[in-house]
């Protein structure tokens, strides 16, 4: 990355301007960082110990994840290839032909299983014309409306899988183990940073959520057999809240593989959304980096160089190389204004420049 800013290392911030918070502490004891409480940034993560460069600090499976764009690293990218891919880890399966009903692929027993929870929350053949819609209404955005449908999905089949738990506790009355295995299942999406305003740029939330409901209702409403929770899972506000939270919080991901029948590598594009990963914050001089071309959905970050314990560990959402305003532009997009020793760098030199203009 930017070699004059190698030394400028993210500040350590003192031990007392973090609280460790207690409900991360579960998920990261195996780590060696910490999410902590951040007075500016909300939440932050910091190294609990000095760390060597080059080292992978996550690894981390994406609560979900979602396809986007196949192509051949050889061809131009906006020609589309069409080789399967398992619906759940999105592994490229090029032994596998795709299915003509529209059944969902997977790689392994273990993809099945957890795949099978949320896709029996969707109509038969849900996914492909949920991407269908998604190439009709033509937007480049990372966020689908299929991205948004397999968050349903997910929470609708997490429910289920946890109410016969909550039901043989034997304290609940069957509508009060329901509403406890959905606030379960919610609970890892309340921990997705979301957008202070409803209003989603580039999405007609009202058609998005007609789609949805028509492709979801119905199985949800089977399988959970109540109305109030299943017209708030498809109802317009979860719609809109969800596409905030996906445009804040998600990370793309490249997929590749060698396929025989394709020049060059098969790529495939996709988006996903991890809790510990997206509580990473943004520097344009990152001291880790999400690792690209994997084989699966899988996602690690990198330490870029060695940490002292204590240190902010940041990973960049954009690309660095920019120049100081489209950098800024960028993460307009992302609700704040950028901080990190570059930026503040760069604006000083700005503001020099300015006042030597003003007063010339
Ligand atoms: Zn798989
Ligand atoms: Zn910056």
């Amino acid at each position: 990355m930017a070699a004059p800013y190698a030394g400028g290392a993210a500040a350590v911030v003192g031990a007392d301007a973090f609280n460790e918070l207690d409900e991360y502490r579960p998920f990261t004891s195996a780590y060696d960082f910490s999410i902590v409480h951040h007075p500016n940034k909300g939440k932050a993560v910091r190294a609990k110990r000095a760390l060597a460069s080059d080292y992978d600090v996550l690894i981390e499976i994406p609560l979900v994840c979602w396809p986007l764009h196949m192509f051949s690293s050889a061809a131009n990218e906006s020609q589309s290839l069409s080789i399967p891919w398992c619906e759940q880890c999105l592994k490229i399966l090029p032994d596998k032909t795709a299915d003509e009903a529209g059944a969902p692929l997977f790689c392994s027993v273990t993809c099945e299983q957890q795949g099978g929870q949320w896709v029996k929350m969707m109509q038969k053949g849900a996914l492909a014309r949920l991407r269908g819609w998604q190439r009709e209404h033509g937007k480049d955005s990372p966020v689908t409306v299929e991205a948004v449908a397999r968050c349903i999905a997910r929470v609708a089949g997490t429910t289920c899988q946890l109410l016969p738990s909550l039901r043989d506790d034997g304290r609940a009355a069957e509508g009060d183990a329901l509403r406890a295995a959905f606030s379960l299942a919610c609970r890892p999406f309340e921990r997705l940073v979301a957008p202070h305003t409803a209003e989603v740029a580039d999405f007609d939330v009202s058609s998005a959520t007609a789609l949805l409901s028509g492709e979801l209702r119905g199985a949800i409403a089977e399988h959970l057999s109540d109305e109030e929770l299943t017209a708030t899972l498809v109802s317009s506000d979860t719609v809109s809240l969800l596409l905030g939270q996906l445009m804040l919080n998600a990370q793309s991901l490249t997929i590749a593989a060698f396929v025989p029948q394709c020049e060059g590598l098969c790529v495939l594009k996709a988006a996903g959304v991890c809790v510990l990963q997206s509580s990473f914050n943004h520097s344009c001089v990152p001291n880790c980096a999400v690792g690209s071309l994997k084989e699966d959905s899988t996602l690690t970050v990198t330490t870029l160089r060695e940490i002292s314990a204590g240190e902010e560990l940041c990973i960049s959402y954009i690309d660095c190389s920019l120049p100081l305003a489209s950098r800024q532009e960028k993460l307009m997009h992302y609700l704040f204004v950028c901080e990190c020793p570059k930026c503040l760098e760069q604006r000083g030199i700005q503001l020099e420049g300015h006042k030597a203009q003003t007063s010339s």
